[in-house]
């Protein structure tokens, strides 16, 4: 694999870095305790840019589909992840605290020479994990291979709805 596994933070964000690619699951070592498998892999984009007000920032984008126990019935249910997250570079813990009251204030991380691909994507998983996970109905298998079998023609058809051509990502 010749992925580099850290990126210069400022660098990477001044520079418009980007790197993107598929993450296998048991390399998160820090969401182990919240998966009920292993087996699978996140897809994720991480872009240099700017903040609004200029700031050096990282985009970290994230798909995959995760398995979490439910915390009703333990079976396992499936948890779509899609999480687009910006996170702006601080240069000291002090001006991560200076914000922190601020709730309309952006993520903040701090940035160095190394930071590690890894520990940003096992942050912006976490955070986005539910506290309970629960099913929508527990008990009825059936409902899991509806939802199975609905999804890839809710995606298409989503897909065919969309408009076409703009090229740009589209937030929330
Ligand atoms: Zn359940």
């Amino acid at each position: 694999m010749s992925q580099q596994p850290y990126i210069d933070g400022f660098e990477f964000a001044a520079s418009g870095g980007a790197r993107a690619g598929r993450w296998p699951l048991r390399d998160l070592p820090r969401l182990r305790s919240s998966l009920a498998a292993l087996d699978g892999e996140l897809e994720y984009a991480l872009r240099g840019t700017h903040d609004p007000m200029g700031r050096r920032a990282l985009q970290l984008k994230l798909r995959g589909v995760l398995k979490l126990s439910c915390q009703r019935c333990l079976e396992t249910m499936d948890f779509p992840l899609d999480v687009d997250a910006m996170l702006v570079l601080a240069t000291s813990e002090a001006e991560i605290d200076a914000d922190a009251d601020d709730p309309a204030a952006p993520d903040r991380v701090l940035a160095s020479r190394e930071m590690p691909i890894r520990e940003l994507i096992e942050d912006e998983v976490l955070l986005s994990l539910p506290f309970a996970p629960r099913h929508e109905r527990c008990g009825t298998h059936h409902d899991s291979l509806g939802e199975q079998r609905r999804s890839p023609f809710a995606a298409l058809s989503a897909m065919l709805d969309a408009p076409r051509g703009d090229g740009h990502d589209r937030r929330r």
